[in-house]
């Protein structure tokens, strides 16, 4: 696993973040839903984590959930995030993270589509998208 960039202090975050990144990012904020800038995006390519670059999501996970937050049904890979159970509001869910960086992405549900069951629902200020060929 990659161990990297993991044990950046608040203040080398602030610098590398805007303060909206940092508050979904660093303390596990979430953006207004429908306000992102991601989530009626179609195209194809691949979403990065916005703090660190690893590769998280493609486009051919993508769907619409309605919910007004990029939603995909998997990973690119497993092993790029991290899920962890956790209790807010005496609500259990269960919070995604980026392997890389232990930035927090958003969270992830069992009300997605086939094949995988899941709805990874992420903040759209978590992740930068790059369209397919501009590599
Ligand atoms: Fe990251």
């Amino acid at each position: 696993m990659i161990k990297e960039k993991k044990d950046r202090s608040d203040d080398e975050w602030k610098e590398k973040l805007s303060p909206e990144q940092f508050k979904v990012l660093r303390r596990k904020g979430t953006e207004m839903p429908f306000s992102g800038k991601y989530y009626k995006e179609d195209k194809d390519g691949v979403y990065y984590c916005a703090a660190c670059g690893n590769r998280l999501f493609s486009s051919e996970a993508k769907y619409d959930s309605g919910t007004g937050w990029p939603s995909f049904w998997k990973p690119t890979k497993e092993e790029q995030v991290t899920n962890r159970s956790v209790e807010s509001a005496s609500l259990i869910r269960t919070e995604v993270i980026c392997s890389r960086c232990g930035s927090h992405l958003g969270h992830v549900f069992n009300d997605g589509p086939r094949p995988t069951g899941k709805r990874y629902c992420i903040n759209s200020i978590a992740l930068t998208f790059e369209e397919k060929g501009e590599e």
